[in-house]
């Protein structure tokens, strides 16, 4: 009853659609498997632990200290990928306490959290975050930078750059959204393909509850997905 048969429930259906997008496939250099980040933000950690406990390995925060209220209380083993704005005051937490950091979108940001990750002895996993329709989102590189914006910060021992994080506008119809899945895996391949010191072009983050699917089919592998497995959340 109740909520935990919602969450396993959801979880299943999620699996099954991301599996059928991986079929659909047509690209071969595409990887067969894809990272689901369960995005836990605004939902609390009973919910977190059904997740975690019908085989989420991964949860998405968007605010700092909401994830450290959580981490407190919530008793499970997860990889923490920070996925909203970062602020740079707010670099000593992340750094601590983030396995991937989805958001840098700056080379201030940038700098900072290298200053940080040194002190600490942590080498942070970092995605870059990029706009490509620009008017849409106020955070997020333009495309047209991020090859010269990875190029500069890939000289920071103490951070190392793993790939590309997108937040699609949201669309009714999740296919208007493919075009710019596409720019970006081909801006994530352009990059790949220069092979840049200290940058691993591992992971591409685009995809949500809405277009994970066309997302994937378009070479994502890692999608972040919130009401899809909690059901809508009341945002605040
Ligand atoms: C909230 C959020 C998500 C999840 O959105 P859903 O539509 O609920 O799946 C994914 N990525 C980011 C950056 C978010 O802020």
């Amino acid at each position: 009853m109740g909520a935990f048969n919602v969450i396993v429930e959801n979880l299943a259906i999620v699996q099954e659609k991301v599996q059928q997008a991986l079929n659909n496939r047509l690209n071969e250099k595409f990887d067969q498997t894809v990272k689901l980040i369960a995005v836990t933000k605004n939902n609390d950690i009973y919910a977190m632990r059904e997740a975690i406990d019908a085989g989420i390995k991964v949860v998405g925060e968007n605010r700092i200290q909401e994830a450290l209220d959580k981490k407190k209380e919530l008793n499970r083993t997860v990889e923490w990928h920070l996925i909203g704005h970062l602020q740079t005051n707010k670099v000593k937490q992340a750094v601590l306490n983030f396995d991937l950091i989805h958001s840098v979108d700056s080379e201030r940001l940038a700098v900072e959290i290298n200053k940080v990750a040194n002190s600490l002895n942590k080498v942070q996993e970092i995605l870059v975050q990029v706009n490509v329709v620009n008017e849409i989102s106020k955070f997020g590189l333009n495309i047209e930078q991020v090859n010269s914006f990875i190029k500069t910060i890939s000289q920071h021992e103490n951070l190392k750059v793993v790939g590309l994080m997108l937040i699609a506008p949201y669309y009714e119809n999740p296919e208007e959204a493919r075009p710019i899945f596409r720019k970006l895996y081909e801006q994530f391949m352009e990059i790949k393909n220069q092979q840049i010191l200290n940058v691993e072009m591992k992971w591409l983050s685009m995809g949500m509850t809405n277009d994970y699917q066309v997302a994937i089919e378009e070479g994502a592998n890692i999608i972040r997905v919130g009401t899809g497995i909690f059901g809508q959340r009341k945002d605040v």
